[in-house]
């Protein structure tokens, strides 16, 4: 394999100990994860090259083609154009979308990680032709944008506020570094390091560059993944400066829109909250506007502080957490309740049914607690990573690979299903990519210690100290608790194992070759350390006991007041009508009712589901009255619930997350 190690950014000022997640090839998962990346490469990876095929996207990067749209003089996008959706309009042939390099970076990077997986040499070879169009698109100085040289030529860096121009950058960026870890071939990594030198001699504090950076946050992250794949420092320093110069003053979204002729108060969302660029992002200590930008915009940052040990930094995304983890959180791991914005709005507002928590958001969720794990193990960001990762990012894939949700409700009437696809495909290739590369997730590696962040059947191949070591896990996480870690080492190494005991575990026990380990001295910020010489044959077991648990949201909340959501472990847990007949708002769960666990293995792909016996308001006896002066007689009934992942993946019907206590 050619995976790269990573590249320190700065010899200088570093974190004692900056972990980094492995690459994807290094992990090999089975069992759950594996199941759901075997579809990613069974299924979705290739059904996200065909959809953009049907959309007709590979004619707007094919300069072999006649351009797909029409040539306008000036394009300011109108509300409706610049929409929650992005920019779009229709040309003389086709319907064109100005962030149509981003879902091919997308898709690139979704197939390369289930090439790894799975060979597919039919798809590396339409992925390969993206890439040689890609390649043959690039302007001599670097520049690649199919948007500003097909669509609208002449144009290019002149409105950074909406136009998403680096955002495809570093979309196409990130899917580069990834076909090459996956494959070893090294042409789009060319093309991106020349795009991304290109964009390096046009922004940055230098004299005579441009102090900008993008509406929608993306190309940060995506430059720390080159710099760190190449080794080449510039990388990360434009990193920086894209992250330190957002809303600074003279704000250059307003400068931008008067020197191409507009009022910067025209902006369609009015505030620059929508796009995190409302001040400088160290002084930030709310989490505002839309949830994508906003996540993307905070795993660039946790990346800065990581490589540049930048307290700063850190200091402004705890209080960023805070405030998104006690105010603005789905139980689920959602976050954006609007689809007006598709972002937040004010505390507490976590409405059910019309949740917008768009899939894309849970994902950068995830993006963004990994991220802020770089900077040392703490459960308080792995659990939260675990959570979104379970239930609302998940929930976005349907179980066979094929079928994606935009929103996530906790709620649903019946009409809320998975879509084949969608004008702003935007969601499919990101719980693709995420799931393909799930391993990556799995563990992050120090000088001299490993992390183990999340649990399940899986094979680490690692060096530590120039030694290479592999670690395997045994588990059906998380249908159970039992992990089983066996280490290899060809010869005795000295290393720290972290292993995350998360707080939703009542009980945990760990053995360190049958010997039990101490769990409360050795644990700090949720984490177990194991420091020893590790040599063949050690072995290590964390019993974590699967708890059931009821949930129940602040008083503040006031959709969720009396109700309780069900889990199980990391799982949320939800009642689908299928199993529960219709009229699920009916149903009510005393605070004493028992619950109970059952192994389902011939269910929605084998998974454990709880029942208890609650009650059911009667419409049987209440007669045509809408108002009475008694209440509904109820009955007893037993209750069956599922992962709120799997939901809606059998017969269609009523949904629902937070159920009724009494
Ligand atoms: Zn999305």
């Amino acid at each position: 394999m050619t995976a790269s190690q990573p590249a320190a950014a700065t010899d200088t000022a570093k974190p004692k100990l900056a972990f980094r997640p492995l690459p994807v090839p290094q992990v090999d998962v089975r069992g759950f994860w594996g199941d759901r990346v075997d579809a990613v490469a069974a299924k979705t990876a290739g059904i996200l090259y065909d959809r953009c095929v049907e959309a007709r996207m590979l004619e707007q990067i094919d300069p072999d083609r006649p351009s797909p749209g029409v040539v306008i003089p000036f394009h300011s996008p109108s509300p409706d154009e610049a929409d929650a959706q992005g920019a779009e309009f229709t040309g003389s042939t086709v319907t064109t979308q100005m962030f149509w390099d981003s879902d091919w970076g997308k898709t690139i990077e979704t197939a390369a990680y289930s090439l790894y997986r799975r060979r597919n040499p039919e798809l590396e070879k339409k992925i390969d032709a993206v890439i040689d169009m890609y390649g043959k698109l690039q302007q001599p100085d670097g520049y690649l944008s199919s948007w500003y040289q097909r669509i609208q030529p002449g144009l290019r860096w002149t409105n950074l506020r909406d136009c998403h121009e680096l955002y495809c950058a570093g979309h196409l960026i990130e899917g580069a570094v990834a076909y090459y870890q996956a494959t070893g071939k090294r042409k789009l990594l060319d093309i991106m390091c020349r795009y991304a030198d290109h964009i390096a001699s046009m922004f940055g504090p230098e004299p005579g560059k441009r102090k900008g950076y993008c509406g929608h946050e993306e190309i940060e992250l995506a430059l720390v993944k080159l710099a760190r794949a190449t080794g080449e420092k510039k990388y990360m320093e434009l990193a920086k400066y894209f992250i330190d110069q957002r809303g600074q003053q003279p704000h250059y979204f307003d400068e931008e829109a008067r020197a191409r002729g507009a009022d910067p108060k025209a902006y369609h969302f009015k505030t620059y909250e929508y796009n995190q660029s409302h001040k400088p992002v160290r002084e930030q200590d709310k989490v505002v506007g839309h949830a994508v930008r906003a996540m993307y915009l905070f795993s660039g940052m946790a990346d800065i502080a990581t490589e540049y040990g930048d307290d700063s930094l850190r200091a402004a995304l705890d209080r960023l957490w805070d405030d998104l983890t006690t105010k603005s959180l789905y139980v689920t791991g959602g976050i954006g309740p609007s689809a007006h914005n598709e972002g937040f709005t004010s505390d507490y507002d976590l409405p059910n049914e019309t949740a917008y928590a768009e899939t894309c958001a849970s994902v950068g969720l995830v993006f963004w607690a990994s991220r802020m794990l770089g900077m040392g193990p703490n459960a308080r960001y792995a659990d939260m990573m675990e959570r979104s990762l379970y239930n609302g990012s998940i929930s976005g894939l349907s179980l066979d690979g094929s079928l994606f949700f935009y929103e996530n409700p906790l709620e649903s009437r019946g009409g809320h299903h998975r879509w084949k696809w969608h004008r702003c495909p935007c969601c499919p290739p990101n719980i693709g990519r995420m799931v393909a590369s799930i391993g990556s997730y799995f563990y992050g590696l120090a000088d001299d210690a490993l992390a183990v962040h999340l649990y399940g059947d899986s094979t680490a191949r690692f060096e530590i100290a120039g030694r290479p070591v592999s670690l395997v896990q045994t588990s059906s996480y998380p249908w159970d608790g039992a992990v089983a870690i066996e280490i290899e080492a060809a010869t005795p190494t000295a290393f720290t194992l972290h292993l995350r005991v998360p707080a939703w575990c009542r009980n945990a026990a760990l053995k360190v070759n049958g010997k039990m380990v101490d769990l409360d001295t050795a644990t700090s910020d949720g984490y177990a350390a194991i420091r020893r010489e590790w040599q063949k044959g050690d072995r290590v077991e964390l019993d974590l006991e699967m708890s059931m648990s009821r949930f129940f949201a602040n008083p503040e909340v006031r959709q969720d007041i009396g109700r309780v959501a069900l889990a199980r472990g990391p799982l949320i847990y939800c009642v689908e009508e299928t199993d529960n007949g219709g009229g699920l708002h009916r149903i009510a769960l005393p605070r004493e009712a028992r619950l109970e666990a059952h192994a389902e293995p011939n269910l929605l792909g084998g998974i454990v589901t709880l029942s208890a016996v609650g009650s059911r308001a009667g419409t049987e006896n209440w007669g045509r009255d809408l108002y009475r002066a008694e209440p509904p007689a109820t009955q007893e009934t037993k209750l069956k619930a599922v992962p709120y992942f799997a939901w809606d993946n059998r017969d269609p019907g009523e949904m629902l997350v937070w159920l009724r206590e009494g």
